[in-house]
């Protein structure tokens, strides 16, 4: 019987004359990876061409570069819109630090953000794991709420932009949490594609990946709790992506404090690997199916972030994800998992 999940990939290679090694003729490999999901492609090349770049945090806290920040101190009541009281009745919701308010700038029609620290700028070393649960809590809350208010938009999100690298306008830690009916072509791709294998094989394919990959033993990263690691097959980032899958919990409605607690231990270890390995800044998306249907489960994704370098800042897209729509990662999957699954051997 054909396997269920193939990891096809196409090892190729680029000769030219090398000024390098006096117009010697050389072969350059790079490979092709096909995502078993989607079957979208991924290129993998100039490996070790692209490295993470220090950030010095403290020029942030620095009046000139701060500027104002919307989030600081009294400003975070004061400046930040209220919810109708039909959906939130005190207008926004709070735990700990944390205090989720509507965008300002709404990406759909329930669009908030959770303001997660007190603190204007906060390292990764200093996020603490109520920081983190307060912060998803409130925001888990808030999207439950919402399919409660109005069934009618069926996706939740979760999203973050940690650091200027990443996008992120604010350096003053915060997530984005909304539902919607159009939640972005990777995650319908993901939900189309996740539907038409269970009808094919009725069997979940996150699982299914999750069991294949704990057997090849060569991407999976390792458990914490209900939450399984690993690292994709095809990465979206430049410096490579991680995932977390919890399988059999298919929507927000199921999304306990057990489940935000174990996130929140898989995700401080790899806060653990980034602070060793110089990455200041990553975007971070949880996605939650459907009510009912059990073929797509919850799972996140977190890929690094830098520039090119500190002299001009280039970012680390360009054309290729950007106008191609084609990830491109300098880093090897495997070679990835091999570095960050030390963390998860040293969790307890
Ligand atoms: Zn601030």
């Amino acid at each position: 019987m054909p396997a269920k999940i193939n990891f096809e990939k196409m090892q190729l290679a680029s000769q030219f004359l090398d000024p390098r090694q006096d117009f010697k003729s050389i072969s350059t490999e790079f490979q092709v990876r096909i995502d078993p999901l989607t079957g979208r492609t991924g290129h993998f090349s100039h490996f070790g061409a692209i490295k993470p770049q220090k950030l010095d945090l403290a020029k942030y806290n620095d009046p000139e570069i701060k500027g104002f920040c919307p989030f600081c101190g009294e400003f975070k009541t004061k400046v930040t819109p209220k919810f109708l009281p039909e959906l939130i009745p005190k207008g926004r919701l709070s735990q700990g630090e944390a205090l989720l308010v509507p965008n300002i700038q709404p990406y759909d029609i329930y669009s908030s953000v959770a303001i997660m620290t007190n603190e204007h700028v906060v390292p990764l070393e200093e996020f603490t794991d109520k920081i983190l649960f307060d912060s998803f809590s409130v925001g888990v809350k808030f999207l439950q709420r919402v399919k409660a208010f109005d069934p009618s938009l069926p996706y939740a999100i979760m999203t973050w932009n940690y650091m200027p690298p990443s996008g992120g306008g604010l350096v003053h830690p915060h997530q984005q949490y909304f539902t919607s009916a159009t939640p972005g072509n990777q995650y319908t791709d993901e939900f189309n594609a996740s539907q038409a294998f269970y009808n094919t094989y009725q069997a979940d394919f996150w699982s299914e990946l999750i069991a294949s990959e704990q057997v090849n033993n060569e991407r999976y990263l390792g458990q914490v709790g209900s939450g399984h690691w690993l690292v994709p097959f095809v990465s979206s980032g430049v410096l490579g992506e991680v995932m977390c899958i919890f399988p059999n919990v298919f929507c927000i409605e199921e999304f306990t404090d057990a489940n935000i607690t174990d996130l929140v231990k898989g995700l401080q270890l790899i806060f653990r690997y980034f602070l060793d390995n110089d990455i200041y800044s990553f975007n971070a998306s949880l996605f939650w199916g459907v009510k009912g249907q059990k073929f797509f489960p919850a799972h996140l994704r977190i890929i690094p972030r830098t520039s090119l370098n500190t002299r001009d800042f280039a970012p680390d897209s360009n054309f290729f994800q950007l106008l191609l729509g084609e990830p491109l990662c300098v880093v090897m999957p495997e070679d990835l998992c091999k570095d960050v699954k030390k963390y998860f051997e040293q969790k307890s």
